[in-house]
This record gives C-alpha cells, structure tokens and sequence, in this order.
C-alpha cells in the first residue's frame, strides 16, 4: 500500500504489527497485561469486523501525513512503530527529495509521551506551531549571519511522532543507517517540557538550548565550551608566575569574568554554539558554514560529522601576528614561544599542556600548521589551544589564542592579526581577545 493512501478507520487491526500482535498474545499468556487492555487485545484478536478482515501485510503500514501548522506530520494520530518508521524511511528517501547547496534540512521526531502531554501545555499552542517559530529563528540565524553564504537558511522538513518503544540506538545513534537523507540530520525529543528546559526564554518563548542542539544536529557545530581549558596541573613556567591567567575559557557566559581567567566573549558572546542561550550565529561559525558552502560540503555527512566534536584542520601555513598593549602602544616582537595543551592521555576530554616540544619562533611570524597536530582530517582532540610567551621591546608579554582565531585567519584568507597582549599585572577580566584581521 502506498503512504498517501488512507486506511479505513474501521481496519483497526491493519495498525497493529506483527510484533504487537505476538506481544498481545504473549502478554495475556503471561498474564502481564492490565484487564483493560486484556479486554481491548481480546476484543481485536476474536472479534475482527467480520467484513473488513485485516490482510497482512497491512500491520507495516502508517498513516499518510498530515499538514498540521504548516508542519508535515506523521503520526499525529497514530504514532508510528519500529518497522512503520522502517517502512517510512524506505519511501522517502526513495523520493529524491532535493536539497540545496545552501540550505541545512531537518527532520524532529517526538515521542508520543512528549507530543500528547504538549498539546494540554499552557500555551495552547500546538507542538507544530512550536517548533516552526524556532525553525524560523534557526532560519533567521543562518540567513542574517555576517558572511551571508548560507543564503537558503534552515528547513524543517518534517515531525514524526513515534511511539515510545521505538530503540533510539537504531535510529538516533547511528549517522549512516536507517536516516531519512533529506535531510542534514534527523533530531529526537523526549521527556521535554519547555518551561522546564535550562535556557527557555519566557519574553519569546523560545527554547534557545533547542536551538543549540539544533546548531550540533542539523548545522553539525562543536560547543565553543569544549574550548575552556582550566587545568591546575603541569602548568608552563611563564604561567605559573601569574595565577590570575592560569584559566581560558573559549566560551563567554555571563559571570565568567569574574572567575580568573580569559574569557572569549570576542568570538562567543551571545553566540549559538557558546553553551546556551545565544541568538546569533556569530563570526566563527558563519565563516565556517560559509567555507564548507564554497567547499560543496554542506551535506556531505561524513565531512561535517567530524565538526560536531572535532575543530577544522583549515590553517593557514603562516602568519603575522602584531601586538599593542593594554594602552594602545604597539610591541616589536623579538621572540614567540607557544605552548600548546593536549589531551590527557588518562581522559581524553580533558586537557593538559603538552608535555613534549613547545615552539619557538624569532620574530613576529609564526607556522600555525607546525603547531596543531592534524589527525584524520581535523585538529587532534585536545591540541587546540596555545599560550604565548612574548618578548618584546617594551619586556615580557603574552596571549592565549586558540584554533578558531587560525581558521578565521585561513577562511578570511588574511594574514595579518592584530591584538592585544597582556602584562603580567593586567586583570584578564578586562582583558579584550579581539583580533583585527588585515
Ligand atoms: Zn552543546
């Protein structure tokens, strides 16, 4: 039977799998089912409308969709079962559905437990109509970034409500097996209620951490906090002499100034991917999406799984880097030296400096591709971050940087970057990161 074709209401059984069916039988053989629903299994199993008999193999067959909101749905009523999603994923990406160079498409999947109780939320809205007025920030993220190039912006192609015995490790877990392939990813929600999620913001009602996982499912972009290194152990010698520095946190949320340490409110303020809450895109990531544009990989899986966790291995072979203090006054450079985290061999999400070589270069130029070590294609986990030690005219000087400020230089094809660099008594919660790109 095709999906666009209408079951009859009455072919009750013709919803029930196989496998329920057996489940059913064995479910009232073992005695586990209520009497309800011993009375409901045992009024389908003997009592069929004696005219409609059921003819498998109708038990894989679903519902066609329905637009509700604007929302392709599937399930709405009927939410579909392990082999009805099966059958689901066949027939659309037999379809062929086309997908722009410059559009990120998205499936959302909500179990049934979700989906029904949103509907008696307090807002009275559907859960369609909720999910569209984040698509359309999504959608407005991507279109009004600062570069520009994901001109096509977001689509949400569809939600299918599924039932709650679905196995996420079959559809959810596993990038390249049972997805629907038109789209960039595919995005389940369980056990969700808006007023309860971390970053739902009232005055909008808008759930910018949705969005957030958005930006990893269907954009495939790393949490700028898996760039916050505050490791207290093996610290280089330049930076034991100034605890106040011994913390960087590649993020920005609010009150991380006042933490010790450098913050990257520059690159994260109010930003997507910070950790929550941001409504921009912002400069990195725009850069990002815009190189893989250029690239032609915006839907190339296995390209842009690699970003969700890993940093792009896109530097440039050198570059100058020019310094002026706190005051404005310029440095001449005689000497860098960089040290360089990596990850802790003992847990690998969590870094320590590199206990091997740290670089040296004479003068103001220096070899970004000699420092972060590259491993299948992307930056080595943990390698990402650098600590400048800066001889200069004026005394001793230095600077954290880390992998974004070389890909923005190599996506940007500049290669000139102008900073600030800190003395050793600068407070690094007034301490501006900004680079100037020349
Ligand atoms: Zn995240």
């Amino acid at each position: 039977m095709e999906a666009g074709e209408k079951l009859k209401p009455n072919f009750r059984l013709s919803k029930i799998t196989r496998r329920e069916f057996l489940k059913m039988t064995l479910g009232v053989a073992a005695g586990v089912l209520t009497n309800e629903k011993i009375a409901q299994a045992g009024s389908l199993i003997n009592k069929p409308n004696q005219k409609e008999a059921p003819q498998l193999p109708l038990e894989q067959e679903y519902s066609p969709p329905s637009i509700i909101d604007g929302l392709e749905t599937f399930g709405a009523d009927e939410p579909l079962n392990e082999e009805q999603l099966k059958l689901l994923t066949e027939k659309l990406n037999s379809l062929g559905n086309e997908k722009r160079d410059d559009t990120y498409y998205g499936t959302v999947f909500v179990t049934e437990e979700t989906y029904k109780r949103f509907i008696f939320d307090d807002f009275q809205e559907s859960f369609q109509s909720y999910l569209r007025r984040h698509e359309a920030l999504f959608n407005q993220m991507l279109i009004e970034n600062p570069i520009a190039l994901a001109e096509g912006g977001f689509k949400l192609r569809r939600l299918i409500v599924i039932n709650n015995n679905v196995p996420e490790s079959d559809f959810f877990r596993d990038y390249y097996n049972n997805r629907i392939t038109d789209c960039d990813d595919q995005y389940l929600i369980k056990n969700y209620q808006p007023s309860k999620a971390d970053y739902y913001d009232p005055s909008i009602r808008i759930d910018l951490g949705l969005l957030h996982e958005w930006g990893h499912y269907f954009l495939h972009l790393n949490d700028f906090y898996s760039l916050d290194f505050f490791s207290p152990v093996n610290i280089p010698p330049p930076l034991r002499e100034i605890p106040l520095w011994q913390k960087y946190y590649g993020s920005y949320r609010d009150g991380i100034d006042n933490d010790g340490g450098v913050s990257r409110k520059d690159l994260a303020d109010n930003t997507l991917m910070a950790g929550g809450g941001g409504r921009i895109l912002g400069l990195y990531n725009s850069l990002q999406l815009a190189n893989r544009g250029k690239a032609g990989r915006v839907h190339n899986l296995r390209e842009t799984l690699k970003d969700i966790w890993l940093w792009p291995a896109d530097l440039p072979e050198q570059v100058v880097l020019r310094f002026y203090n706190v005051y404005g006054l310029p440095l001449i450079v005689r000497n860098i030296t960089v040290y360089e985290t990596e990850a802790d061999l003992a847990n690998p999400n969590t870094r320590v400096w590199h206990s091997g070589p740290v670089y040296n270069f004479p003068g103001e130029i220096i070899r970004p591709v000699d420092i972060f070590p590259v491993e299948n294609g992307a930056i080595k986990k943990g390698s990402e971050i650098i600590f400048l030690d800066i001889d200069t005219d004026r005394g001793k000087y230095f600077r954290w940087m880390d992998i974004r400020d070389f890909n923005i230089a190599k996506w940007m094809g500049k290669e000139f970057l102008q900073m600030c660099a800190a003395r050793y008594d600068d407070y690094p919660g007034n301490f501006n990161s900004r680079i100037d790109y020349r």
